[in-house]
């Protein structure tokens, strides 16, 4: 239920682009979307050299799979877009920018079909007839032999049917349409506009479970079984089949590790905010990194918080940096109830209001708080007031069977 009391954040209902950035606390903030989630070596050290000269030298990755440069001047907005279009990380308008919302799995191999999909539906959402679809609605081309992208949020799904089959998916749908690759891309078209045809869109948003969630639902769409992810797979850094997959504390680097890590391969940005350094074989010994499965800033997300948001109001990544060896699952530190970083609901999150910060104990930010206005102090203090266990439970063992099988 959300709370009543949290004075609402400012929605604006829209992502920010490269070509469409958004202002915060600390300047404009440009989000990259590299095709297939993938930055070649040429391409990472480029971003790196403009996060230093444009910015304010930080990276984010997002949840999504895309990259952030903060702090951009609106004067050097134009001279930094002219040097991603020359990376070839720019989109030719803001339009064909916003509805390039595409999540693939970053585990991908060039014998799975994810590049040829990714093209085909890129090609199908750029189109001049392409149905106008809500900022936030996005594809997930999830083409592993099992999913991994199930709780990314995507308003249509590609996956694999049990035989290995491509399967579409309606998001909130428990079954799909299974089809072959060269029908992939019609058969996508015809959901996005079945989408708009059936009301999905509301006021310029809205999503696909939302609608199936009402009891709308696609013909055809129902044929087929999905797969389902193991809830209990936990995205940890590790060595994969395609590479080394390192973390960032709250997702986010600076342009010397960017550089550091682009020198030994090309990158994958993954939807978990780490970055898989494709083709190595032992974790990167780079400053910077989190490369340990078991480092308990793996269980906290934040916010940028205050002051690189202007809506935050308290600082967030502090606290959850000073509350994270205490922890014995995950936390959200938001800096207001909008919950930008996990948007979802999280076991425990603190959400920042004028005074302190409010506790919600398996809800998103703006549900009802368990407890209110703590502060900071009290919170580093008395850690156990977020003990979701038994004060002298042992925290268990992290689960990271996902990787071994990568
Ligand atoms: S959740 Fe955090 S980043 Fe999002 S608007 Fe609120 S303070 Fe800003």
């Amino acid at each position: 239920m959300t709370d009543p009391i949290q004075q609402a954040p400012t929605i604006q209902g829209w992502c920010p682009g490269a070509l469409r950035p958004m202002m915060s606390g600390d300047g404009l903030v440009l989000r990259i979307r590299p095709v297939a989630a993938r930055l070649t070596q040429s391409q990472a050290l480029g971003l790196a050299d403009l996060a230093r000269r444009f910015g304010n030298g930080l990276i984010d990755f997002s949840s999504r799979g895309n990259v952030q440069l903060r702090g951009v001047s609106t004067q050097g907005h134009p001279d930094l877009i002219a040097a991603l279009a020359a990376l070839g990380l720019v989109d030719e308008t803001p339009k064909a920018e916003a509805q390039r919302n595409i999540t693939v799995s970053p585990f991908w191999t060039q014998q799975d079909q994810t590049v040829d999909v990714s093209a085909q539906v890129v090609k199908v959402m750029s189109q001049r007839e392409a149905p106008v679809l809500p900022s936030k609605f996005g594809v997930a081309i999830d083409l592993g032999p099992t999913p991994v992208l199930q709780d990314i949020s995507a308003d249509i799904r590609v996956e694999r049917d049990a035989e290995g089959s491509l399967l579409l998916v309606a998001n909130g749908m428990a079954r799909g349409m299974t089809c072959h690759i060269d029908h992939m891309a019609d058969h996508l078209q015809k959901l996005a506009a079945w989408f708009v045809a059936a009301g999905g869109v509301t006021g310029g948003r809205g999503r696909m479970a939302r609608l199936i969630a009402n009891g709308t639902v696609p013909d055809g769409f129902d044929q087929t079984p999905r797969q389902v992810q193991d809830p209990a797979t936990r995205f940890v850094p590790s060595v994969v089949l395609v590479g080394a997959m390192v973390g960032f504390d709250f997702g986010q680097t600076d342009w010397k590790t960017l550089t550091a890590l682009a020198e030994i391969g090309p990158l994958r940005i993954t939807p978990w905010r780490m970055i898989i350094v494709e083709g190595a074989r032992q974790m990167p010994h780079v400053a910077g990194l989190i490369t340990d499965p078991q480092d308990p800033m793996l269980w906290v997300t934040a916010c940028t918080g205050k002051p690189g948001c202007l809506q935050a109001l308290q600082p967030t990544r502090p606290l959850g940096r000073a509350l994270a060896p205490h922890l014995q699952g995950p936390l959200h530190v938001s800096g207001c109830t909008k919950g930008c970083a996990h948007p979802k609901a999280a076991e425990m999150t603190l959400v920042a209001t004028a005074t302190g910060f409010d506790f919600i104990r398996q809800g998103r930010a703006d549900d009802t708080p368990t407890l209110r206005s703590l502060t900071a102090a009290d919170l580093c203090a008395h850690p156990n007031l977020l003990s979701a266990k038994e004060p002298n439970a042992q925290p268990d063992a992290l689960p990271y069977p996902m990787n071994e099988r990568l």
